[in-house]
């Protein structure tokens, strides 16, 4: 692929910005300075450089954010910034976007991609994707709840029953509990069914990937490719 190309695929501006990158001497091909826009790059785990900052080519962008409070998943936020915002220019430009939702009061977990099929894939109720939140509860975690939980409550407003996939009470009032859908506010209709009520919740796994635990709120990393998530 061209080097102009290359920064354009990576949503580095338009072709002609891409040119004018690479021609004033701010592109770097795994360390080499390169000065031609059109010479032959190839992108095999290429790592690349733009004005001094890291990059790695990827045909579809797979993020991992490890979302903080108050940053809303849509993409036409109301109340907060989008999560979006966290994300350097050139991802956006890509059009990442959330697989899912996460509640503006919710932490961890996030991933974004450009990929369609990939987003399509991983919210389709059919393919049970497990999702693993730590929910700090108000009042202790009972056994009763539990057992009612993994057993399936009615959420408020349907009839729909809704089971835990798996609990682990980790302390009095902490739990890892997994689902497979997304409903909205599930996990705190859950804990509000069972009679007790979420003050924290954070996602600490999406399908088999976990968040890393040196990824400091509001930071992100790649991943390198769908196998790591199913
Ligand atoms: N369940 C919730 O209640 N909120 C989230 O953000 C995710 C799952």
């Amino acid at each position: 692929m061209k080097a102009e190309q290359v920064l354009f695929s990576q949503g580095f501006g338009t072709r002609h910005e891409c040119v004018g990158i690479i021609a004033n001497g701010r592109f770097k091909e795994n360390g080499e300075l390169v000065t031609d826009p059109y010479e032959e790059i190839d992108t095999d785990n290429l790592t690349f450089e733009v004005d001094g900052k890291p990059w790695r080519f990827f045909e579809k962008a797979i993020i991992l954010l490890n979302k903080p409070q108050h940053y809303e998943c849509s993409l036409k936020p109301l109340h907060h910034p989008s999560v979006l915002s966290l994300l350097p220019p050139p991802l956006r430009v890509r059009g990442v976007q959330p697989i899912g939702r996460l509640d503006e009061d919710t932490t961890g977990l996030l991933i974004l991609t450009d990929d369609g099929k990939l987003n399509h894939r991983l919210t389709h109720p059919k393919k049970k994707v497990p999702k693993v939140y730590r929910v700090t509860a108000k009042h202790p975690i009972t056994e009763k709840m539990i057992q009612q939980l993994l057993a399936g409550v009615k959420l408020d407003d349907s009839d729909e029953i809704v089971k835990a996939h798996e609990c682990s009470l980790i302390s009095e009032k902490v739990l890892d509990l997994t689902i497979f859908q997304g409903k909205y506010h599930q996990v705190k209709r859950m804990l509000a069914a069972v009679s007790n009520r979420v003050e924290a919740l954070e996602r600490i796994k999406f399908g088999k990937l976990d968040l890393p635990k040196d990824l400091p709120l509001g930071e992100w990393t790649w991943v390198d490719a769908p196998s790591e998530i199913y």
